[in-house]
């Protein structure tokens, strides 16, 4: 039988990094159901000409204005520019889009996936950010405007898989995996002396360079932990994290029964975009599939959480709420950024992050103003840390 369905108009914000890549993969692999109408990227101008010659969105968008007066020189003639965080929000809440990707790093893509909310259009959530720092206001906006957030985190979007068709109430536990890290096997006393290009060594994953270091510190698996509790409900004591260091399960769901169901495939973050593109249907592809006999055996051990703090810190976010997680999040930001400029040690990360989450006063059941000035007040404290030499 044809498939007759309507192609799905995408916004992709972030399309110029290794999200937005793997997205545009998708669209060119299932063109009758992926239709690319709007593109988002930062700073770079070149590869967000070319994605629009190839893909003729109607609008684009850059972060700055300077660069977006060289793309209107370079961009199809039915493709209109626009810029800064005005243009993305214009981008997210424009007509003719059926759903925004929002996959910009951090917390940028909390004002425009709120905007796309607004205007009534289903978003898809790669930017774990966001939903760590206002899960609770994102999640209850799209349930009043009847919306969709589908996840693209691969884990997300496994647990997402396996719950389908079970009531929240058979569900005991979610079980997200982990790969552990390029500094798994590494004795705690030698994180002091790890450099940025060896944390940017991930062992399974291709992913940017914010991501890999959470990755490294375990901060990744610690937002995502805050993320599950938002997108599914579920208190965080019942989200529980195992190391799986071949990164082929990508999360698991463990009902009362005690059956557990789990999703598969290789690392590439193709299969859950699609998935979120395509929800609730099943699209062939040419994603490499599974072969079982290569992949050989998979393991698991328990995340050690005396080298990697970031679990337990945000185990302790997750439950207190309110404006913590923002501040884990944003102090956690300031941390990484400082390393990758080789401007502090791979400890000082989380040390940073606790310093300055045991500094906070929480706001309970705040706003949007409130988290954001909470963000704002994080950054500036986790900086003055840093420069102190946490
Ligand atoms: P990258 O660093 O590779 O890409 C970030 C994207 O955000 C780029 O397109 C960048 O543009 C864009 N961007 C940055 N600032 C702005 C801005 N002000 N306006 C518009 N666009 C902006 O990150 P990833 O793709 O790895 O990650 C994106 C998000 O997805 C993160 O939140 C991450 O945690 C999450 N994620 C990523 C996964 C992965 O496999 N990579 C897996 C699961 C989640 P430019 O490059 O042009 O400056």
């Amino acid at each position: 039988m044809p498939d007759e369905r309507q192609p799905k108009r995408v916004a992709i914000l972030g399309s110029t990094g290794s999200i937005g890549t793997s997205a545009l993969k998708v669209a060119r692999d299932i063109p009758d159901r992926m239709r690319v109408v709007a593109l988002a990227a930062g700073r770079n101008r070149d590869l967000l000409a070319r994605q629009a010659a190839e893909f003729r969105p109607q609008l684009v968008c850059i972060a700055s204005e300077a660069d977006a007066g060289w793309l209107r020189t370079e961009v199809p003639s039915g493709t209109r520019v626009v810029s800064g965080p005005e243009g993305l929000i214009e981008m997210a809440s424009m007509g003719g889009v059926d759903l925004v990707l929002v996959s910009i790093v951090g917390t940028g893509g909390l004002q425009p996936a709120l905007a796309a909310i607004g205007s009534g259009k289903d978003i898809a959530v790669a930017s774990k950010e966001i939903l760590v720092m206002a899960g609770e206001i994102v999640m209850r906006e799209a349930v009043r405007k009847g919306v969709r957030v589908l996840p693209v985190d691969s884990e997300h979007n496994a647990i997402f898989q396996c719950l389908e068709g079970h009531p929240h109430g058979a569900v005991k536990r979610l079980i997200l995996t982990a790969s552990g890290g390029p500094f798994r096997c590494a004795a705690k006393g030698d994180l002091r002396n790890v450099t940025p290009a060896q944390a940017l060594k991930h062992p399974t994953w291709d992913m940017g360079r914010k991501i890999t270091i959470d990755s490294a510190t375990l901060f990744n698996k610690g937002l995502e932990m805050i993320e599950a509790k938002w997108l599914f409900g579920m208190p965080i004591d019942r989200v529980n994290v195992v190391v799986h260091p071949q990164s082929i399960i990508h999360s698991m769901v463990e009902f009362v029964d005690g059956s557990v169901l789990a999703q598969l495939s290789h690392s590439d973050m193709c299969f859950p975009i699609q998935y979120a593109v395509t929800y609730p249907d099943r699209l062939a592809n040419t994603l490499e599939p599974l072969d079982f006999a290569k992949v050989g055996s998979l393991s698991f051990e328990a995340p050690d959480e005396d080298k990697f703090p970031a679990l337990r810190l945000a185990r302790e976010a997750g439950s207190r709420c309110g404006t913590l997680p923002a501040v884990l999040n944003a102090a956690n930001e300031v941390g990484v950024e400082r390393f990758l400029a080789g401007a502090a040690t791979f400890p000082a990360i989380w040390e940073t992050v606790e310093a300055v989450m045991r500094d906070h006063r929480v706001v309970e059941g705040p706003d949007l103003a409130a988290i954001l000035e909470a963000d704002r007040e994080a950054r500036r404290r986790a900086a003055e840390i840093l420069a102190a030499g946490a």
